[in-house]
């Protein structure tokens, strides 16, 4: 059986690309908040990180990681700290030496500056904080985090290998302030990144890990020319670089890429096997290859047999020597490790991976531990033959789906006339995006249930009354659209899975989402199904309470898989359809309840998008059928709504509209209404709930203010296509201002009434 197992390897070298820095128990996120809020000196912030590095290396170094990192620990964001390095942390935030305050004031908001501009680093759910370019910049280089983390490993004994991002991902991640244009950095920023290595090779660094996921996306014009000047000269410093990618193949950049002739490239083998070949092929005879095989964005344990496949046809090519065996990305966006899990399933935990984990299973793949292989083998065997895994009739339903299960049954042209005369609405109708201020007292009495502080009974008896009480403010207020306000959750993704057949839940597998935030996704192990109604009851006992109609509130399924870690051993497409058709039994529950309007969240279908413009298409393709088989099985009296938070919709705006939702409503105000322009563009047919207050800050603003905002999109759109709401849900807000910023916002939809 283990045959492969036991094909004579001589030992291979490993690597690892980056560690989760939180800690076991999110150490450095307490350290950090302790520190923020005054109740930790500097002092004790430095010792607790100075720890937890130290921690990670010698875990790093008794797992049998040959190759491991240091700067990949960052106390905020590593993207900052390589600004900090070269010199290149913006104007507006002061020159000079950086302090630890002085750090964080550019990565939080303080009353005094608003921070530095946050978003996603590609795919992931990390996020970074975006380099300002502008002329003034100095590039003034400060190693001193570099050196000291570097010492700090060479004191306990580990030569390290340590991670810098690259120039070209660097540059492209940031944006030219004031139409500034980021190129004309080039020779200064080649000047710091050498200035870097230089100092690296005193130090008698041998390698260094060099970042440029921005390789495996498609390049924008320029960045091929910026990329060999760089690498042209910083291939001269006396350090070996490994040129490191991910998230996606090199592809149309691997020649790009093999000709910077840096010492080493590695390659994701998780998202991208089929690269192999072609880059094995490209090589140049000296050049080292990292093989990512062990997966870094997901916790599934890794198939031995097919991994051991791809390293075998490495050292076949190449020779043992020049040969790394690695993950595929850092373990930044896997939690930190297994053992503090007491409640998961034991089966389905035997199936898990995180970072701890991983490294034993690089080190095992490197050596060919004939112990691990057999294991691995059993384990792999197990997960795919386990019933628990599978449900016939939610394939069975799957397979049996007609092209008409994913299509309305009459044109939104018909609709609309039906859903007008059932709900009565008026022009421009008011409503809210579905949560209302999850007050202190929400979430009191929620860890008190939780912990066992509060019967079911006393926490169900309190929530049916901020239900009430939401409802008779919502009334009071005069909106047109009621929610139930979403006191029952806590959180968008858990809260229906939880409901959910196919899904386990953590007690510690957190991963950054950034600064010291970081998230819990759900995992879906199997295939899900619904057993029973999941919103149903609060909806309905929300309509019982008024004559107003009630919006019924659902999360929808490209954002649930986007939010999880989803399983690897089917198609992520078929998922998000299981998602789906449970999703549609709940929407099609709602209906029977009498629920005429229901909202299918999807913030996160942006973020579901490939890294390559090329697999956009197929992407969006099934994400779109999952929304419409979700929101399909209602008859053309009922309304389905969808919102999506802030969306760059200007390219995806066809699948927008192929949603077919009868109203979408989206973040617009802070952008005063920029993106309307697109859907216009488009000649967009549904209506459209355009937010017309920024819900992220306390500010109460005007009627007239929202008027005119109100004002601009009606100009743009047709009246009749016109809703009125606030950008986003309201759950972090508090009530007074609600209620003042709301009414303020009704006031705005009468006098537009009035105009028309
Ligand atoms: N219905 C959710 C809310 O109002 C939507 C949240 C979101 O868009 N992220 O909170
Ligand atoms: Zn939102």
């Amino acid at each position: 059986m283990a045959t492969q197992a036991l094909t004579p390897l001589s030992k291979l070298k490993t690597a690892n690309l980056g560690f989760p820095r939180m800690g076991r128990q999110r150490e450095l996120k307490f350290a950090l908040e302790g520190f923020w809020t005054g109740k930790r000196t500097e002092a004790e912030l430095l010792e607790t990180a100075a720890s937890l590095r130290a921690e990670h290396w010698k875990l790093q170094k008794s797992a049998g990681i040959d190759f491991i990192p240091t700067n990949d620990f960052s106390l905020y964001d590593q993207v900052l700290d390589t600004l900090v390095l070269i010199g290149a942390t913006p104007e507006r935030f002061g020159s000079g030496k950086i302090t630890l305050e002085r750090y964080f004031s550019m990565a939080r908001n303080s009353k005094e500056q608003t921070a530095m501009e946050m978003t996603k680093w590609f795919d992931t759910n990390y996020h970074y904080l975006v380099p300002e370019w502008s002329a003034w910049l100095p590039f003034t280089v400060d190693t001193t985090k570099l050196l000291n983390e570097i010492a700090e490993a060479r004191a306990l004994g580990i030569e390290p290998r340590p991670v810098l991002i690259g120039p070209l991902t660097l540059l492209l991640l940031g944006k030219g302030v004031d139409g500034f244009d980021p190129f004309m950095l080039t020779d200064k920023l080649v000047s710091a990144y050498q200035a870097v290595l230089h100092t690296l090779a005193e130090q008698n660094i041998e390698w260094v890990q060099i970042d440029e996921p921005i390789l495996a996306t498609d390049l924008p014009e320029g960045a091929a020319e910026f990329f060999r000047h760089a690498y042209a000269e910083l291939t001269k410093t006396p350090v070996k670089l490994m040129l490191t990618t991910y998230f996606d193949r090199l592809g149309s950049n691997l020649s790009l890429a093999v000709e910077a002739q840096t010492a080493g490239i590695h390659i994701d083998l998780v998202r991208t096997p089929r690269q192999l070949n072609e880059v094995l092929a490209a090589l140049t005879p000296e050049q080292v290859l990292s093989l990512g095989v062990v997966e870094g964005r997901n916790i599934w344990l890794t198939d031995f047999a097919a991994a051991q496949e791809f390293i075998t046809k490495a050292v076949a090519a190449l020779g043992a020597e020049r040969v790394i065996v690695a993950p595929s990305c850092s373990l930044l966006h896997v939690p930190h490790d297994l053992r503090s899990e007491t409640k998961l399933p034991t089966r389905v935990k035997s199936w898990l991976r995180f970072a701890e984990e991983k490294l034993a299973e690089i080190a095992a793949l490197a050596s060919s531990e004939a112990a691990a292989f057999t294991a691995n083998l059993a384990a792999i065997a197990d997960r795919a033959t386990a019933e628990s895994s599978t449900n016939q009739e939610v394939r069975s339903k799957l397979a049996s789906l007609l092209e008409s299960d994913f299509a309305r049954k009459s044109p939104y042209s018909e609709r609309t006339d039906k859903q007008r005369a059932e709900l009565g609405l008026p022009l421009f109708p008011t409503t809210t995006i579905g949560s209302f201020p999850q007050t202190a007292e929400v979430r009191k009495h929620r860890a008190a249930f939780k912990h066992g502080h509060e019967s079911a009974e006393a926490y169900e008896a309190f929530l049916r009354e901020a239900t009430e009480h939401c409802i008779r403010q919502q009334e009071e207020i005069g909106l047109d659209v009621l929610v139930h306000g979403e006191f029952e959750r806590n959180d968008m993704v858990e809260y229906f899975a939880e409901f959910l057949e196919g899904f386990v839940f953590t007690e510690y597998g957190w991963v950054q989402s950034y600064g010291s935030r970081c998230v819990k996704p759900p995992i879906i192990f199997g295939d899900v199904s619904r057993p029973q109604p999941m919103t149903v009851k609060w909806s309905n006992y929300a309509r019982s309470l008024t004559s107003r109609p009630m919006k019924g509130m659902l999360t929808g399924p490209i954002t649930i898989l986007q939010w999880s870690f989803v399983r690897n051993d089917i198609p992520r497409q078929q998922t998000a359809w299981q998602i789906a058709l449970a999703l549609r039994s709940e929407v099609n529950d709602l209906e029977a309840a009498g629920i005429r309007i229901i909202q299918v969240d999807e913030p996160a279908l942006r973020e579901g998008l490939p890294l390559r413009h090329a697999d956009w298409e197929t992407y969006l393709d099934w994400a779109v059928k999952a929304f419409r088989l979700s929101t399909s099985g209602v008859e053309d009296e009922t309304q389905i709504h969808t919102h999506m938070c802030y969306c760059e919709f200007e390219d995806v705006l066809p699948s927008i509209a192929a949603l077919d939702a009868d109203v979408i409503s989206m973040e617009s105000a802070r952008s005063r209404m920029e993106l309307l322009d697109a859907f216009q563009a488009h000649g967009y047919p549904n209506e459209i709930g355009p937010g017309v207050y920024d819900i992220h800050s306390p500010r109460v603003p005007s009627a007239e203010e929202m008027g005119e905002l109100l004002g601009l999109a009606i100009n743009v759109l047709k009246p009749g296509q016109v809703w009125v709401n606030p950008d986003c849900g309201l759950k972090t807000r508090g009530w007074p201002e609600t209620v003042e910023a709301l009414k303020n916002m009704c006031q705005a939809a009468v006098q537009a009434r009035i105009h028309f």
